[in-house]
């Protein structure tokens, strides 16, 4: 069954906008009833008068309320359906990347299960970017395993190209591996071999594993990805790079992407949230993500929660429609971005998130009010902390910042701490006060993730920012 909806799903992309209407109706309709039965914050809205049938379009979403994380956090059994609140349902927590705080997620079986054939939307570009051309869909749509073994033998593919490295948290792999990769369904096995390593791993270890694998695609956090390319460039090491580098989670800093590039080596990103699954993936374009609308309403909207057209920056919401044990409708993800004005080469007939601003929360004020996002900083330091291998931003109060660096192998101190001192000068302006801070090693979150900018405002913002020293 799981390989028929794989053959269905790999279509969706490409279907007519009417029937990708038609499919976002169909669910938002059966999931609106079930959550004004089942779910308690639904049952609630109900009492107080909201009739769960004026509910029927991605336009009727703003009738309900926003929720964001700390809704989630302050009661998560709240948005949880009577049904799954003990079981049938696997229970995640959100990395804390965003609001500093891990929230549980409830996610049904069934949901999960179906997950595993949606990702063949992503899946086909994935195999497409490494160059598995002997992965094609009719050799993979077929044969059953056996006969693709002998396939693989009779035309001497090596299935030693074909392995993957993931460095992720264990239980981020597993769950990818299950979720992103299918590894567990009826969808006819490659031959392909995961090889597993925790971020917390140091760079040399990763470059290790880099060469005695030889893996044609790794998986990461962009993070990650991130600052091991400022190591390899650090200590000028010789590593062979894979044909793919897929990142989820974060993002890489602009000089982090340069990096890749000039060394070859290709980059590829799905968006997704614990919340909501993959809610967009690249294309072969890699230019924004192509929005799974089917599955999970998207709206971009502005700070009183009015949905703003395509072409202007806002926050993004989601509405993920297949989670049956969890109800997040008009959720506030903690990104921000806009949706694309025009069409992709691609012919994918999915929306695009065109930009991508990063999130909320790496948001940083300078001296003159402006607030700036630590992607835009970046962009402007990225000259200066090419010479670094970890550089976070922290801000102690409105127009003070203090890059806290780890220098790249043969950086002095004192000549990094004055060039950056320099460009924020020249970038920031002279009311924004910059210091510059050495450390061996910025540790990573608990789950895994860098925090790429921290606020220290003791009292508006202390719960926001609770956890995120961590
Ligand atoms: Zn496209």
């Amino acid at each position: 069954m799981v390989a028929a909806l794989s053959r269905f799903e790999r279509r969706i992309p490409f279907a007519s906008p009417d029937r990708l209407e038609h499919l976002q109706r169909k669910r938002l309709r059966d999931l609106v009833d079930h959550a004004f039965r089942t779910v308690p914050f639904y049952r609630d809205l109900k009492r107080d008068g909201l009739d769960p049938a004026s509910i029927r379009s991605a336009e009727d979403i703003a009738r309900l309320p926003m929720i964001d994380a700390g809704a989630l956090v302050d009661d998560p059994m709240r948005f949880v359906c009577d049904e799954f609140r003990t079981s049938g349902r696997e229970v995640f927590k959100t990395s804390g990347s965003s609001s500093g705080l891990r929230k549980p997620i409830f996610w049904d079986h069934g949901s999960l299960l179906l997950r595993a054939a949606r990702a063949e939307r992503d899946r086909v570009v994935i195999a497409r970017l490494a160059e598995e051309r002997w992965t094609s869909m009719i050799v993979r749509e077929f044969l059953t395993n056996e006969k693709r073994r002998f396939v693989a033998r009779r035309f001497g593919i090596d299935t030693d190209h074909h392995q993957r490295l993931l460095i992720l948290p264990a239980d981020f792999s597993s769950r990818t591996q299950r979720t992103i990769y299918s590894e567990r369904t009826t969808i006819p096995r490659r031959p392909v071999h995961y090889n597993h390593l925790p971020p917390s791993v140091p760079f040399e270890v990763a470059a290790a594993h880099l060469r005695a694998i030889r893996p044609r695609v790794v998986f990461s956090f962009g993070s990650y990805v991130d600052q091991f390319f400022h190591y390899l460039e650090s200590t000028d090491s010789d590593v062979p790079l894979p044909k793919l580098w897929v990142y989820l989670g974060d993002r890489l800093s602009p000089g982090g992407r340069e990096i890749a590039e000039e060394r070859g080596c290709r980059l590829y990103s799905v968006y997704g949230a614990m919340e909501a699954g993959t809610i967009g993936f690249q294309c072969e374009h890699r230019d924004g993500f192509h929005l799974n609308t089917d599955l999970c309403i998207v709206r971009i909207v502005d700070k009183d929660g009015e949905e703003l057209p395509p072409g202007h920056v806002g926050s993004v919401t989601i509405s993920p429609l297949d989670n049956r044990a969890m109800v997040l409708l008009n959720y506030n993800v903690g990104d921000l971005g806009a949706i694309s004005t025009t069409p992709c080469a691609c012919g994918r007939t999915l929306p695009r998130l065109s930009r991508f601003e990063g999130r909320q929360s790496e948001y940083v004020r300078l001296g003159d009010g402006r607030e700036i996002g630590s992607i835009t900083i970046e962009a402007m330091f990225s000259r200066e902390l090419r010479r670094t291998i970890q550089a976070r931003l922290e801000q102690d109060e409105p127009g003070h910042l203090r890059w806290r660096v780890v220098a790249a192998a043969g950086e002095t101190p004192d000549a990094l701490a004055l060039a950056l001192k320099s460009r924020a000068a020249k970038a920031l302006g002279v009311d924004t006060r910059v210091e510059v801070t050495f450390s061996d090693h910025i540790p990573l979150t608990e789950a895994g993730k860098f925090v790429r900018a921290v606020h220290r405002q003791p009292v508006a913002n202390a719960k926001a920012n609770r956890n995120l020293e961590r």
